[in-house]
């Protein structure tokens, strides 16, 4: 067996809330283990028991537990300086480094050395059992030494994790899912604050092809790796489209489309009870997303608007795409709704009783309730 640890960091973390964060966070950890693997709380870590042939594809399914700062790879031992020498020579021979530092750290206080003591003592052991050199300042390898009462970790480089809070301790939230960049991104860093997500797609048929539901389903399978299993809401929009497009003045369209794409989102949060809606907005970065169109559209949702991607620049956005794994997704070149339904002269600057006003024509409470009814749930594997 092979033991991995998760750290999470999350100050400011106390009473009541410590033992959830704590509990979610198993279960998430729980939920990607293999047959065979336990995992268990220990001293302010998650602590996970392996069969060595998994232990990789554990730890590399560990770093997509939000809530998780680093993901470590640790061998046990003793805590006895012998057994701890011995597992460091081991370690160091593994490694492939030539050259090396101890970093020890007690979390135990009653052990009989100090930490500099225990750098000094074993990298006298390691150097003399390997032939390997002491290097403080650049070595290949640091070995990290943790002192407990009742073991004594040892483990080289931490796989970074998400960090954030685990998934569900924020409460939940709809997200607004388009075949687009933005919108995964802002559904993984809901997530990453501890919102579980249900997704919501508006579907344009025939306008917007099969091949672009697709997407959003393979959108939802890779932030599954994330989220586990996600629930994506599909909702018929071709109604809607079609009417704002014939009743209502085309410079408003795309800003009538996002009010009703918000009221069925709302709609299909209480069936979710979901607590917030969140959407890929980013300031500035088209006509729709202008802080007075951000307020004539925001205004028809009572629950809270989350726009996780609201301050980030196209670039920070599309490295976290790629570091997540939707950005190859979401390049795929069918088109959306939107960009089929954009109007060449759009309003970028609208007051709202303007847009209330281009919206009179529009019956909306009906297309709201067709849009409901043929409005369908699937559940996403990752
Ligand atoms: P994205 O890359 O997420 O599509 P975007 O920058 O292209 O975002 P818009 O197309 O203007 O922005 O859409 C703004 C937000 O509205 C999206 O981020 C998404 O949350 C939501 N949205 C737009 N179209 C759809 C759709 N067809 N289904 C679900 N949500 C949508
Ligand atoms: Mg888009």
């Amino acid at each position: 067996m092979t033991t991995i640890l998760g750290r999470f960091g999350e100050i400011g973390l106390k009473g009541a809330n410590r033992g959830e964060f704590e509990r979610r966070l198993l279960r998430q950890v729980r939920q990607r283990l293999p047959e065979g693997a336990a995992a268990s709380l220990r001293g302010g870590q998650v602590v996970v028991h392996v069969p060595e042939a998994s232990a990789a594809q554990t730890a590399d399914a560990m770093t997509r537990v939000f809530g998780l700062v680093s993901v470590i790879g640790a061998v046990p031992a003793a805590p006895n300086m012998p057994a701890i020498a011995g597992a460091a020579i081991d370690l160091a021979r593994a490694s492939g480094a030539h050259s090396f530092k101890i970093a020890a750290r007690r979390v135990w206080k009653g052990f009989p050395l100090t930490s500099p003591e225990i750098n000094a003592a074993l990298g006298a052991a390691v150097a003399d059992a390997t032939g390997l050199a002491v290097d403080v300042h650049h070595p290949d390898l640091t070995l990290a030494v943790e002192v407990r009462s009742d073991v004594v970790y040892l483990h080289g480089q931490a796989l970074p994790g998400p960090g954030g809070l685990p998934l569900g301790a924020s409460g939940r939230a709809v997200a607004l899912l388009s075949g687009g960049i933005d919108s995964p991104v802002a559904t993984y860093l809901a997530g990453k604050r501890g919102l579980s997500v249900a997704a919501v797609y508006f579907h344009a048929f025939p306008f917007t092809g099969d091949r672009t539901k697709e997407k959003v389903v393979d959108l939802c399978r890779a932030l599954g790796r994330y989220f586990g299993p996600m629930r994506l809401w599909v909702v018929p929009f071709t109604e809607c489209q079609v009417a704002i497009r014939d009743l209502c003045p085309a410079p408003f369209a795309t800003l009538l489309t996002r009010r009703m794409m918000l009221r069925v989102a709302e709609e299909l949060s209480r069936r979710e009870r979901a607590g917030a809606l969140v959407t890929g907005d980013s300031l500035g970065q088209v006509a729709s997303q202008t802080l007075e169109a951000l307020a004539a559209v925001g205004e028809v949702a009572e629950l809270p608007l989350l726009r996780p991607v609201v301050a980030l620049d196209k670039d920070e956005i599309v490295a976290i795409a790629r570091r997540i794994g939707t950005y190859d997704i979401s390049i795929r070149p069918y088109e959306d709704c939107c960009s089929i339904f954009a109007p060449r002269h759009p309003r970028t600057r609208p007051t709202r009783e303007q847009v209330r006003e281009a919206e009179a024509p529009l019956p909306a409470a009906d297309l709201l309730a067709a849009a409901l009814s043929g409005s369908e749930r699937l559940f996403v594997e990752p």
